[in-house]
């Protein structure tokens, strides 16, 4: 999980727009509505797209690809996204269309996190006063909550995070852990593919020692923020010295 920049005023117009009847009918219903007509109005075009473009095709809490860029591989229209939320529509009906509890996820993460979103003090009820700021409440909500999950646009953990050669991911913070636990970061497949990530890159040293080649397009191209993974990347570059010097 990295940290990813969201601008809370350039709000896709759906939310502001069609949203606001159906909130109202979830309010009044005070419970969220899982029809189809409630069900779409979050994941409207603007509303994806967007998402899409700020957390660049990846998902939120693994940060693997959810969607290949159509452009560069119009043999890949695999779209595997979903538009997640982080306080659950199950808990926090009122927020099923705030632009701040929308995030974009990977199916198997939206899946293993369902419901689960432990706090440590108490839940908050809704209240009509918190309509005026329906698109940005998670800073407030956080403060008085205090989750166990970490959210990706307000909290920086690359520091909290570890991992090993083999991209087992792991953590000593208590909340961190409790993210890894609940969306299964820690997924065999997940561990596969961070590992697959440090071996092409070992390769890719070696070849370039080999041809005599620059290190530096090499480099550049790891630390792409539109690559997979970046927190994994991170990592390895802190620990650079030790990773390649063992397999180099
Ligand atoms: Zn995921």
């Amino acid at each position: 999980m990295t940290k990813i920049e969201k601008n809370l005023d350039d709000i896709p117009p759906s939310l502001k727009g069609g949203a606001n009847s159906k909130r109202n009918g979830v309010i009044a219903n005070a419970k969220f509505i899982t029809t189809k007509k409630y069900r779409d109005f979050y994941k409207k075009k603007d509303t994806t797209t967007l998402l899409k473009r700020i957390y660049k095709n990846k998902c939120a809490y693994c940060e693997q690809i959810v969607l290949q860029d159509s452009e560069q591989n119009k043999t890949l229209p695999n779209d595997k996204s979903i538009v997640e939320h982080y306080r659950p529509t199950s808990k926090y009906y009122w927020l099923a269309y705030s632009w701040d509890n929308l995030l974009l996820s990977c199916l198997a993460c939206s899946d293993n996190k369902g419901n689960d979103f432990e706090i440590i003090n108490q839940k908050i009820e809704y209240s009509n006063s918190f309509k005026n700021k329906i698109h940005k409440s998670t800073k407030l909500y956080n403060r008085l909550e205090k989750p166990k999950m970490i959210h990706p646009e307000l909290e920086d953990i690359k520091d909290k995070l570890d991992f090993n050669r083999d991209g087992v991911i792991k953590s000593a913070d208590e909340r961190v852990k409790y993210t890894i636990k609940t969306c299964k970061l820690d997924r065999y497949e997940l561990n596969e593919k961070r590992q697959t990530v440090l071996n092409k890159l070992i390769d890719d040293i070696n070849y370039v020692i080999e041809q005599k080649e620059s290190m530096r397009d090499v480099i550049l191209n790891f630390m792409d923020k539109n690559n997979d993974f970046i927190a994994f990347r991170i990592w390895i570059s802190k620990n650079r010295k030790e990773l390649l010097r063992k397999n180099g």
